[in-house]
């Protein structure tokens, strides 16, 4: 094998894409928690609006599985190194792509993780449409309220009908002048449940047709790190060619880069594909490994 892929949401499956398509023999590694599995839809990736998650790597694994990459369901815990060489889920391989993701961390309110992708969302951007004109509530994560400030005013594009609960946090004087002059109400009792349609807080139930809320995200493996690749800030660092500081290991998508959506996560794994397929022909005309 050329390459082992770990991870096969939208990001391993358009590396395995790219380099099988380079006739790189590739085996893709996964462990079916795609971070947005529990959606409705793949919204704002062109072409795949109309698909649910599962639904768009089901082709894409079709599509990889034509240019005759393997496919294996399975979660890989160790990459040994073996020289200039790894060994990954049994296999041999010259270059190991780490696609593993995130996951989020929630705020800690009773019903959020219940609703979590469907009645609530964190991206305004994936799923602010649907619910555009509607009553709308942004929900912080306690003690940051600077971050759902900043999420809230821009929620104010999608509805005039915002409210940001901010948990028992008090806001400084700019942040309510701000959300004022955006149309954004502001309820700082604390939250008591998040319901599908409203939120209770201590005396009120406000209507809302989408919780937002404000997430921690953290890398889904820690094998970049076990391989002595560099994090920083929760993102493995790499080069503009996805590579890491470890001769070999590439990274892609929101494991490098945690605000990317899923078609940047996937295009990105696209053009750190191609470096990975260049390095290797450096290597084979160099006659190295
Ligand atoms: C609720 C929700 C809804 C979203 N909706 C949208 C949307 O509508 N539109 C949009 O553009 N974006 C959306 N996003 C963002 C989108 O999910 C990400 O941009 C995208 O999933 C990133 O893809 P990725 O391949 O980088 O990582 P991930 O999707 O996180 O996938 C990582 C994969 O690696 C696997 N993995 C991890 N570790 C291992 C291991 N050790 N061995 C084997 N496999 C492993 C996991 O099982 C997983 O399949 C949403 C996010 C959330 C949380």
């Amino acid at each position: 094998m050329d390459v082992a892929v770990v991870g096969g949401s939208v990001a391993g499956l358009q590396a395995a894409l790219t380099l099988g398509r380079a006739r790189r023999r590739v085996v893709l590694f996964d462990d079916g928690q795609a971070r947005n599995r529990a959606a409705s839809h793949v919204h704002n990736f062109l072409g795949a609006e109309d698909l649910s998650p599962s639904e768009l790597l089901a082709v894409g694994r079709r599509q990889v599985s034509a240019y005759g990459v393997d496919v294996r369901d399975s979660r890989v815990d160790d990459v040994d190194v073996d020289g200039d060489e790894f060994v990954v889920g049994g296999e041999r391989v010259r270059a190991v792509v780490l696609a593993t993701g995130l996951w989020d961390e929630l705020p800690d309110v009773p019903g959020v993780a219940d609703g979590w992708g469907r009645s609530v969302v964190a991206c305004p951007h994936c799923h602010g449409w649907e619910v555009r004109d509607q009553p709308l509530v942004q929900l912080g994560m306690r003690g940051s309220p600077e971050r759902s400030v900043a999420r809230a005013l821009l929620l104010s594009r999608w509805s005039d009908d915002v409210t940001l609960c901010t948990d028992g946090d008090e806001l400084m004087a700019l942040q309510v002048d701000q959300l004022a002059r955006a149309g954004v109400a502001v309820r700082t009792e604390h939250v008591k449940e998040v319901r599908t349609g409203s939120v209770l807080l201590g005396g009120a139930e406000l209507a809302a047709r989408r919780v937002f809320v404000v997430v921690r995200q953290h890398q889904q493996s820690d094998l970049a790190e076990r391989l002595g690749c560099q994090v920083a800030d929760g993102a493995v660092v790499t080069d503009e060619g996805g590579r890491t500081t470890m001769p070999g290991i590439y990274a892609v998508g929101t494991t490098t880069s945690p605000a990317l959506l899923a078609i940047g996560a996937a295009g990105h794994a696209s053009t750190v594909a191609v470096a990975v397929h260049g390095d290797l022909l450096e290597l084979e005309l160099s006659g190295g490994r």
